[in-house]
């Protein structure tokens, strides 16, 4: 989508909303990487197949400019504070040369900086990575990995048009750990086309017995116009009924939980300890930065979307560009989260978590009682036993888990 600051500018003026403003420093940033070897069929994320050099090496310039920029506008405001959660995400970031990674990174640590026990987090899908590479990228800074594995069957692996093979994946945690990584991720799914419930034990008890300390676990979800969409309209069979994927969930959940991590989130288990801090900003809805392709912000109670139009962020971006005075094109405001908006996104991003929302973290932040704003919801749920609320707080029960999406609705 191409935007003009014309329309951008028609946009704002139409929205009176006075944004909710908690004195809240930003402490996060997010880095898109949008490229990837290849598109998997189910895949609805900004991400363009088989780059070339050229692009990606002007993409990673461009991107360098807009965090440049940032900082500069940052230290102009005198509102620079060091982060404590940097995250690249994709796409697939290790489709760069660890040397461009680095230098992003470095552009992150001149704009903004970082405290020594910030957390800063690579996506890398396997068949990617390298052990030099690895290695250079920990010592830049890195040091959280979280690989997409999916699955450990090749023929599911192969069904979602993923490149990669099981051994890939067994090679780079290998090469992670020997790197110095002592922070990494997986990802796996389930509910997938052809999955068995021996499928999803299996994959989760082989990603469990080797030294990773969180893991992520997604339902496939049929996006529109994906290559997904058109076979399962065809061949509606192929997706597991609602039974079986929710067995499968059941099940990740047991198994975790016996090899001693904690599942605290809807979709995440963890070592103690080893949460996901940048995830973490997000579901307790703080402020974050956004960067590149398509990224989405969080700053002075706006929700931004950069262009997802990549030849749009590359011009205006671009070398040439760099003495453009205004780019407020290549952002779009989506939404001013207001009192009313920042209350109820405490409620739907929070109860993602197992910890629920706490009631004096609610009290403190908006001066009134999570009861008193939402007490008719709370007291609908918590008779259908999908929610439990006390003295504490409020979160989902086990059953409530099983059913989040509905309980979620009720606060939207
Ligand atoms: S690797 Fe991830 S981002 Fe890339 S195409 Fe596949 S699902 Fe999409």
């Amino acid at each position: 989508m191409t935007q003009t600051p014309g329309k951008a500018e028609t946009r704002r003026s139409l929205v009176p909303t006075k944004p909710f403003l908690p004195d809240d420093p930003i402490l996060a940033a997010y880095v898109h990487i949008p490229f990837c070897r290849s598109k998997c069929h189910y895949c609805d994320f900004c991400s363009f197949p088989d780059p070339t050099e050229a692009s990606l090496s002007a993409y990673v310039d461009a991107l360098c400019r807009e965090i440049n920029q940032m900082g500069e506008n940052i230290s102009e405001q005198k509102s620079k504070v060091p982060l404590r959660t940097i995250f690249f995400g994709g796409g697939t970031p290790t489709i760069l040369s660890p040397g461009q990674l680095i230098r992003i990174l470095d552009a992150i640590r001149n704009a903004f900086g970082w405290e020594p026990e910030s957390e800063i987090t690579l996506e890398a899908n396997p068949g990617t990575v390298t052990a030099e590479g690895l290695a250079a990228l920990r010592l830049a800074g890195f040091n959280r990995l979280s690989f997409g594995l999916q699955a450990m069957q090749p023929h599911l692996i192969r069904w979602l048009g993923r490149t990669h093979t099981p051994d890939d994946f067994l090679a780079g945690i290998d090469m992670a750990r020997a790197a110095g990584f002592t922070s990494i991720n997986t990802d796996i799914m389930f509910g997938l086309p052809g999955q068995t419930l021996a499928d999803v034990e299996q994959t989760v008890c082989q990603v469990l017995a080797l030294p990773i300390e969180h893991l992520s676990f997604y339902s496939l979800i049929v996006e529109e116009n994906t290559p997904l969409q058109a076979m399962v309209e065809i061949s509606p069979q192929l997706l597991p009924d609602e039974d079986s994927e929710r067995a499968q969930y059941r099940r990740i959940i047991e198994l975790v939980t016996a090899a001693g991590m904690t599942h605290y989130e809807i979709s995440n288990a963890a070592l103690p300890g080893q949460e996901c801090r940048h995830n973490l900003v997000y579901w307790h809805g703080n402020f974050y930065y956004g960067f590149g392709v398509s990224a989405h912000a969080f700053t002075q109670g706006v929700r931004r979307a950069n262009t997802a139009d990549l030849t749009v962020y590359l011009q205006g971006w671009g070398r040439s560009q760099a003495g453009l005075p205004d780019r407020s094109f290549l952002s779009t405001e989506l939404e001013i989260i207001d009192r009313k908006s920042a209350m109820k996104e405490m409620m739907l991003l929070g109860l993602r978590l197992l910890s629920g929302v706490s009631a004096q973290r609610f009290y403190h932040r908006f001066g009134v009682g999570l009861e008193d704003v939402f007490g008719p919801q709370i007291v609908r749920m918590t008779r259908r036993g999908l929610l439990a609320f006390d003295r504490e707080g409020v979160r989902l029960t086990p059953i409530g888990l099983d059913l989040a999406n509905q309980v979620l609705m009720e606060f939207v």
